[in-house]
């Protein structure tokens, strides 16, 4: 008997399983149905590019869910000092274990999301190369007391002016749009402490300074599912700036989340297939040359 290949044994596998033990899968419920088929009238091929394999999340529930849903899945991973892939050798296994062809032949997207912002000076460009998209958020800055990177959506942020606070936070917002990325996730993101300042602290200037380096990065916006960001206005702005947007699901576990807000800004903006991205990968920079060595002191 010949063997099948182990993707497909447990594709199956996982196909076999009773509805209500695949929470991984959409619920066909009626406005699920209806918004989908909106979608597709208007053009619009959706893909989820914020599919973590993580808690319980596989390739193989994100192929499944892709197959029976018809909204492409990408995968992606942490890459950073303190997260899942925190060397080469990790991001290697990685790759090696995501980028198998499906049992259709087909593979899905496998993209890494970056939180060490020397990141792209780490990566071993071999590796790099292997990648279909890159995705950042801004949801790590400075340092807390113990010297570790400060993770901004933990409870215990403060942040004593957040006037002084927001020049720093729209420099690092700046900053990451200026790596090598595909996506931003959670645009203007605050943290928890602050967020009911959001109109306040993200005027149209700050807003319109994101959004113009975005599309002259040629990097997408991410719009999310789970996230309260961005807000109705940035999407707006973004829209009539000429960015183009990205679907993203940033999950925990392998339950799938409520698409509704992808669904609001839809809507919301009469999105058109011109207006989403096709994440590409950026190129590396590259290196400096080595400075020229220092000539010989002459005697005198
Ligand atoms: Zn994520």
């Amino acid at each position: 008997m010949r063997l099948l290949p182990p993707l497909l044994v447990a594709c199956l596998s996982i196909s076999m399983l009773r509805a209500e033990e695949q929470p991984f899968l959409y619920p066909q419920g009626d406005s699920f149905t209806r918004d989908l088929a909106d979608a597709r009238l208007k053009g619009l091929a959706l893909t989820d590019y914020h599919i973590h394999i993580r808690g319980g999340m596989t390739l193989e529930k994100a192929a499944l869910r892709q197959e029976r849903s018809g909204i492409g899945s990408a995968v992606l991973e942490n890459f950073g000092r303190e997260w899942p892939l925190s060397d080469n050798a990790k991001l290697k296994d990685f790759i090696d274990a995501h980028s198998r062809p499906l049992p259709n032949g087909q593979r899905l997207p496998v993209g890494i999301q970056v939180n060490d912002r020397d990141w792209f000076t780490r990566i071993d460009p071999a590796q790099f190369k292997r990648l279909d998209f890159i995705l950042a958020d801004t949801m790590i800055l400075g340092v807390t007391a113990e010297g570790k990177p400060r993770r901004l959506w933990l409870p215990d942020v403060t942040i004593a002016d957040p006037e002084a606070w927001m020049l720093a936070y729209l420099a690092h917002n700046l900053r990451v749009l200026d790596e090598p990325i595909s996506i931003l996730a959670n645009p203007t993101y605050l943290p928890p402490c602050i967020a009911h300042l959001h109109d306040q602290l993200w005027t149209e200037a700050r807003m319109r300074q994101v959004i113009a380096k975005a599309v002259a990065n040629g990097v997408a916006l991410e719009i999310q599912a789970g996230s309260d960001f961005p807000k109705p206005a940035f999407l707006k702005l973004a829209k009539s700036m000429g960015a183009r947007f990205a679907f993203g699901s940033n999950n925990f576990d392998d339950t799938a989340k409520d698409l509704a807000r992808w669904f609001q800004a839809i809507a919301l903006l009469d999105l058109k297939p011109a207006n989403l991205a096709t994440p590409k990968l950026a190129a590396l920079p590259v290196a400096a040359p080595a400075p020229p060595p220092l000539a010989p002191c002459a005697a005198d």
